[in-house]
């Protein structure tokens, strides 16, 4: 009886063992490891907002109430030349100096001479700058043909908060390129087009930063910073041309040849820009009260047909809902020859015959169309109503509306990578291993004027993803749209949207922003020591970042942790803070053959290839000697099988030789 017991309790405890050790997968939540508070090293705030007054503002200015606030007026007169390509301009400007600095002179930006060109050169050539009131005199004025700059010299010094006014005349040549201005395409195929943009003076904007910024137009990103101004935009073109353009059409002349238009975008825009074609078709729809047009070339009808309609429209209400209003009353969509996707300006953005063009020679993906419409359509919210200096942040402006336009990829496809060809998580993780160099994205352009493309197009929005992740949906889309809100018809930097965050979710965020967007290199993860101690069962983990010393800062993110054995599958799963160089230690329930981190969910580390999704060892230490409750973490789990079915042969032996004592006792 007494060794029949014994027998049982091994068997028992054997068959027990096996259970546990297959199913039991520990889920500890670790209490020592949580997200660090990072102290920046340094400060990179903006003077304090009073967020009650922006977020009041965003409630006038929405419904079209700019009482109390001034900008400065625009009134710009444009003359189209259909045979010389070229326009004729008169601007008025009643300029506000909304900055805390008397102003002697104010720059004016003449972009059209930087722009690519074939045989016609752009230019803007001035012909006179004046007084507005009588009798009108001649201001003195220098232009700057390098720097495509127009300096107006003020009679007086122009004092913060005051205004002062003057005319300038001037005559613009658009260039034959395929740049953001440019006249293109045959009348013989229908399909010549005369885009206008950035070709009158356009006002510098001064800021704390630079003073000034005069940049000139550069080749790399987007060369724009321009501040918020009340526009009459009138537009005199050849009777037959369809016209579309910033602002709703107020009125049109016409006196047999030409006609004169009048567009007023109501509310304060960055600038105004038109584009003027014989052969436009044009479409409308009404939504939500903002009248949607396209302009699309004959040629391009199958594809620009109520599709791009459609999708414009999509994505305002998206957007409107997501983020914040679009106060205006009319939103283009209009076709021009360029040599890039599309482009946005107030109230219109363009997209080029060339995308339509290497769609059809399958050279782009289908779904290039509709991401350009959306991209751009989406700058309406960064860039426009929240305005930024494209050269010294451009990141700011196309690192969210990237994200903007997956993110209507997530809603009406339900894919965030839905119009990535190529994943942006795949890019970043490889760019290192690829070119062999780093790369920051709070930059100005001119610090790495290679890498615009990479950092605007794909590292950031990958960032701001990454920061949903760690933050959940609720918190990020709240903060964007607070970040909408507190810097409407303003400018912002990156600052103002850490500080967005901040607000919504109650904590310093430096931990995040400050390594992602700062540091040239992504984390690049090593085992430095994997250690199962067989006295009480932990198992601790040490992981190095390699490039931690290469970084101005630390990352924090969380990785997957899992633990395997050969025989009994997971040991552990747990999602793990990896704060730089960072040890853990956990309770398994036998020996671990493998350690895990698993690299998906949006683990941005430095990887060799777009294959390599995890990063392991079994490399494993054993120390301490084996306790009684832990006997089954010293025997090694291969020999497992052996002992149960060395248990269940000694079980039936001994079954056996009972039954013959038995059987011998009654036979
Ligand atoms: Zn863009």
């Amino acid at each position: 009886m007494m060794r029949v017991m014994k027998m049982r309790g091994i068997l028992r405890v054997l068959v027990f063992a096996l259970l546990v050790t297959v199913s039991f997968v520990p889920m500890v939540r670790d209490a020592d490891l949580a997200k660090p508070h990072v102290a920046a090293n340094e400060s990179r705030g903006s003077p304090p907002v009073d967020i009650s007054k922006t977020i009041a503002d965003y409630d006038e200015f929405s419904v079209g109430n700019f009482a109390g606030t001034e900008f400065s007026n625009l009134n710009l007169s444009l003359k189209l030349n259909e045979v010389s390509s070229t326009v004729e301009g008169n601007l008025t400007v009643d300029f506000y100096n909304d900055d805390p600095v008397p102003f002697s002179q104010i720059p004016f930006h003449l972009y059209p001479s930087g722009m690519l060109y074939e045989s016609r050169q752009g230019n803007i050539t001035v012909l006179n700058v004046t007084t507005t009131s009588e009798p009108i005199q001649e201001m003195p004025y220098s232009v700057l043909w390098e720097q495509q700059l127009m300096w107006v010299n003020l009679t007086d010094s122009l004092l913060p908060g005051e205004r002062t006014e003057f005319h300038i005349e001037f005559i613009t040549t658009l260039p034959d390129g395929l740049d953001r201005a440019n006249v293109h395409g045959e009348n013989g195929n229908q399909s010549r087009i005369y885009t206008v943009s950035s070709s009158y003076p356009i006002p510098c904007v001064y800021d704390r930063f630079d003073g000034w910024n005069t940049d000139p137009y550069v080749g790399f990103g987007d060369p724009f910073y321009i501040d918020m101004a009340f526009y009459e935009f009138y537009l005199n073109a050849p009777n037959d041309m369809i016209v579309a353009a910033t602002g709703e059409l107020i009125e049109s002349d016409s006196d047999g040849e030409s006609t004169t238009y009048h567009f007023d975008p109501i509310l304060p825009v960055r600038e105004v820009t038109f584009a003027a074609s014989r052969y436009y078709q044009m479409e409308s729809a009404n939504v939500n009260g903002v009248n949607v047009s396209s302009f699309y070339l004959p040629d391009s009808q199958p594809e620009w047909e109520d599709d791009v309609l459609e999708w414009a429209s999509l994505t305002l209400t998206l957007l409107n809902e997501t983020y914040g209003v679009y106060p205006y009353s009319t939103l283009n969509v209009v076709e021009q020859h360029g040599f890039y996707g599309g482009m946005e300006y107030p109230c219109q953005v363009y997209m080029t015959r060339g995308v339509l063009e290497r769609v059809r020679a399958e050279t782009l993906f289908p779904e290039y169309l509709e991401l350009v419409v959306v991209h751009e359509v989406a700058h309406q919210w960064w860039s426009q109503l929240v305005g930024d200096d494209c050269i010294d942040w451009g990141f700011l402006d196309e690192g969210l509306t990237c994200w903007s336009h997956n993110y209507y990829g997530e809603v009406y496809y339900s894919d965030w990578e839905y119009f990535q060809y190529y994943r942006y998580l795949d890019t970043v993780r490889t760019h290192h291993e690829e070119f062999e160099i780093g790369s920051v994205i709070n930059q100005s352009n001119y610090e790495r004027p290679d890498l615009v493309g990479y950092i605007d197009y794909t590292k950031a929005p990958l960032i701001l993803e990454k920061l949903r992740v760690e933050i959940g949906h609720e918190k990020f889309v709240e903060s964007l749209s607070h970040f909408f809100r507190q810097n409407y018809f303003e400018i912002a930097t990156l600052p103002n949207l850490q500080e967005a965050f901040e607000f919504v979710c109650g904590e310093d965020m430096d931990w995040f922003f400050l390594p992602w967007f700062d540091n040239p290199f992504l984390p690049d993860y090593s085992f430095v020591g994997v250690v199962y101690n067989l006295t009480d069962g932990t198992l601790t983990i040490s992981v190095e970042d390699l490039n931690e010393g290469s970084n101005p800062y630390s990352y924090s993110q969380q990785v997957l942790v899992r633990v395997d054995n050969n025989f009994d599958g997971v040991l552990l799963e747990e999602t793990v803070w990896i704060n730089g160089t960072t040890t853990f230690t956990r309770l398994v329930s036998t020996r671990p053959s493998e350690v895990c981190l698993d690299y998906e969910d949006y683990v941005l580390v430095d990887l060799i290839s777009y294959d390599v999704d995890s990063l392991s060892t079994q490399n494993i230490q054993i120390v301490g000697t084996p306790s009684l409750t832990n006997l089954w973490g010293f025997l090694p789990i291969e020999i497992l099988p052996a002992i149960a079915v060395t248990g269940i042969v000694l079980v039936l032996v001994f079954y056996v030789f009972i039954n013959r004592r038995s059987g011998n006792a009654t036979w």
